[in-house]
């Protein structure tokens, strides 16, 4: 998490979600498309836990800033949907764009190079619109850890719905597995839990060995450390409908 801030002036030229917006509005294909479209695949297989979990920039950033520093977490559940509504903006404002633009015309790695006509603004003020968008990232992580991702990340929705899809296919998945039996109740893994998630209460949500079921776990294994009791394991399986 530490080394993915660190190089975040870096790894945000090259990936970035408003880099995607802008080379859809301009026609072309960027990396961040690619990274996106990649992270998305291997939610089929992953979850989340990829790219949430270990790979997102802006994921870490959000950790270190709201988790490691504040030490606060994001607590309205309801809040959490409001994702759904910047998935729908998202997703259409692509769709918009590739109809208007007529498809994806040429490939542009880090939209630098384009003359970007559609939006009118050039590679500098590409730049600063990501600057905004990762600043605005690191502030929100004062409504708590991982707030972006909880609250309004359309990302997330993205790889929900893969990872739903390889579910209904019965794919074999990265899961959770929760044995209710090892569990005494002690409720370190809700502290450890940088998504605010009760997952005691998901261990005992029935008797029987299971897997843990909710959108916005990212697979990251905080709880896995935090059990002293091995009630809770990474598993790799075709996981319960
Ligand atoms: S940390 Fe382990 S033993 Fe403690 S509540 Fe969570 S699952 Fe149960
Ligand atoms: S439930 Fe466990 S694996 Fe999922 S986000 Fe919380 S700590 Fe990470």
């Amino acid at each position: 998490m530490l080394m993915l801030v660190i190089f975040l002036p870096i790894l945000m030229i090259i990936y970035s979600p408003v880099k995607i917006v802008l080379g859809s509005l301009n026609g072309v294909m960027t990396f961040s498309s690619v990274i996106f479209i990649s992270w998305m695949i291997l939610s089929i297989f992953a979850g989340r836990g990829v790219s949430c979990g270990y790979l997102c920039p802006y994921g870490a950033l959000q950790e270190v800033m709201g988790g490691w520093i504040l030490n606060r977490k994001a607590k309205s559940s309801k809040a959490t949907k409001i994702k759904y509504l910047s998935f729908a903006c998202f997703l259409g404002l692509i769709i918009y764009s590739r109809i208007a633009m007529g498809g994806v015309r040429g490939f542009d790695p880090l939209l630098i190079s384009s003359q970007l006509n559609f939006v009118g603004i050039n590679s500098f003020g590409v730049m600063f619109i990501v600057l905004i968008f990762m600043v605005g990232v690191g502030l929100f992580s004062l409504l708590g850890n991982r707030a972006f991702c909880c609250y309004l990340c359309p990302q997330a929705v993205f790889l929900n719905i893969a990872n739903k899809i390889s579910r209904f296919i019965r794919i074999p998945s990265l899961t959770i597995k929760a044995v209710p039996d090892n569990c005494n109740d002690c409720k370190l893994c809700n502290h450890a839990c940088p998504m605010g998630l009760e997952v005691e209460s998901m261990v005992n949500k029935t008797e029987t060995i299971h897997s843990l079921d909710n959108s916005d776990c990212i697979l990251c294994g905080d709880c896995i450390r935090a059990c002293k009791k091995e009630a809770i394991a990474y598993s790799f399986n075709i996981p319960e409908k």
